[in-house]
């Protein structure tokens, strides 16, 4: 597909903090069709939370239901870090009512994306926010 970033746009990093193995791979596989992303990703809030350290990403994509720390907890120590105070976040979660949405949103996220993931609204709320940063 033809991507709407620019050059001045390009080598972006986008972190994916997510449990669950197979939805890791299917968001890599997805975002990895997006010229010059470099992809960072943990199976758990704590080495997520590091990597945001180490690597300062652009973009941090969060789960909802993870072990120990729910992506409520994640994102609420995200925007005390200055690492990632002013780092959009997208939810990505199973979690699909109304509710859980609007939830969401007040809890500081960018965006929120529902499981099953469609493709192209996944691109799409991607590139919109990588282009407008
Ligand atoms: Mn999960």
């Amino acid at each position: 597909m033809e991507s709407v970033m620019s050059k001045s746009e390009q080598n972006k990093s986008i972190l994916y903090i997510e449990d669950n193995p197979a939805n890791l791979r299917l968001v890599e596989q997805i975002l990895m069709s997006l010229p010059d992303i470099k992809m960072l990703s943990a199976i758990e809030p704590l080495s997520g939370l590091e990597l945001v350290k180490q690597h300062s990403p652009d973009l941090i994509l969060l789960d909802i239901n993870l072990p120990e720390m729910s992506g409520y907890e994640v994102i609420k120590q995200l925007k005390t870090m200055d690492e990632s105070v002013n780092t959009p976040v997208v939810a990505i979660s199973a979690n699909a009512m109304p509710k859980d949405i609007q939830q969401g949103k007040d809890a500081g996220f960018d965006a929120y994306i529902t499981k099953p993931i469609d493709v192209k609204d996944l691109l799409f709320t991607v590139e919109k926010i990588l282009s407008d940063k």
